[in-house]
């Protein structure tokens, strides 16, 4: 009996979240250009950002207020098992 590819069948392969841009959550692909950036544009407004102060890399000790979160991932839906063999 032949396999017959099935889209539909969420066991075969679990989807990945796709990084995004930081500055206009599009998706990126990875290994891009200017990953994690979708283009040079947007690396450039994000180094504007750092610049303009948007961002801080060291802490003051009293900005225990002030955590940022990481951008992480949202976690996958569940996938589901084929249990009808
Ligand atoms: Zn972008």
């Amino acid at each position: 009996m032949p396999r017959r590819p099935d889209p539909d069948d969420p066991g075969q392969g679990t989807p990945e979240p796709r990084p995004r841009c930081p500055v206009c959550r599009t998706p990126v692909a990875p290994g891009g250009k200017a990953f994690p950036f979708c283009c040079p544009r947007c690396k450039l407004i994000d180094l504007g950002r750092w610049l303009g102060g948007d961002y801080r890399i060291e802490l003051p000790a009293d900005a225990t207020d002030r955590e940022i979160p990481p951008g992480a991932p949202p976690d996958p839906p569940p996938g589901f098992e084929d249990t009808s063999s």
